[in-house]
């Protein structure tokens, strides 16, 4: 079975979608952590980000996956490195919406995610799930919020993370990539027709996850 959950930045997906693995005891597949592992080493090898050829081919070479551990919690491994906290930097966000509206980038990942999404009963959260990687999704969810919500909830998310960041850059950094991310020309950000629309704003996290829970 194949749940695919998309949505722009701070809709709370990845923690629901994290949650309802979990719960349903199916894989977790956080497909932005790939892209932000790309990004990590596209910065660290000191690529341009405007250089496309290259960065393709550091797509076409690179080994990212995905591991769920025990307790739900997820390591991203890049290379057979564990870079789960690193790809949460300002200086990825900043540019991962950059990298991921490149068409040849995103036929990688799709390889990828589709692979490890029919390895077994999954959660997958993104942008194109319902759209593009997954379209016969057994079912798809589109999770959205007000964006000084979104922005407030990432925002306490990052300085969870020991981030020393402010609302504003937040703010900033979410308008662009929702710009970036539903503006772009392969698979860009949208609702899936025959997904549910969940707005968040006013919902706690259980209750996502008991409204999500209801439609399976
Ligand atoms: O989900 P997260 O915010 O970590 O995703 C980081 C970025 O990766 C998004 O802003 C978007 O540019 C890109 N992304 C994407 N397609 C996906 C998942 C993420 O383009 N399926």
């Amino acid at each position: 079975m194949i749940i695919a959950i998309d949505g722009p930045a701070g809709a709370g997906k990845s923690t629901v979608a994290k949650i309802l693995a979990q719960k349903l005891g199916f894989l977790y597949i956080d497909t932005g952590a790939m892209y932000r592992a790309l990004t990590l080493k596209t910065i660290e090898q000191k690529i341009d980000p405007s250089d496309i050829p290259a960065i393709v081919d550091l797509a076409r070479h690179s080994v990212i996956d995905l591991i769920n551990d025990e307790l739900g919690a997820l390591k991203v491994s890049l290379d057979g490195k564990d870079v789960s906290s690193l790809i949460r930097e300002p200086r990825i966000t900043m540019f991962v919406s950059d990298i991921a509206k490149i068409k040849d980038v995103r036929e990688v990942m799709l390889g990828l995610q589709r692979k490890l999404g029919k390895s077994k009963d999954s959660v997958l959260d993104g942008r194109d799930i319902g759209t593009v990687v997954f379209p016969d999704a057994d079912k798809k969810f589109y999770l959205d919020a007000k964006s000084d919500e979104r922005a407030k909830r990432r925002y306490k998310e990052l300085v969870g993370f020991g981030q020393t960041i402010t609302l504003g850059d937040v703010e900033s950094d979410l308008s662009n990539r929702d710009k970036i991310d539903s503006t772009r020309e392969c698979a860009p950000l949208r609702k899936a027709e025959d997904a549910v629309y969940v707005d968040t704003t006013d919902m706690s996290i259980e209750e996502v996850v008991k409204t999500l829970l209801g439609y399976l």
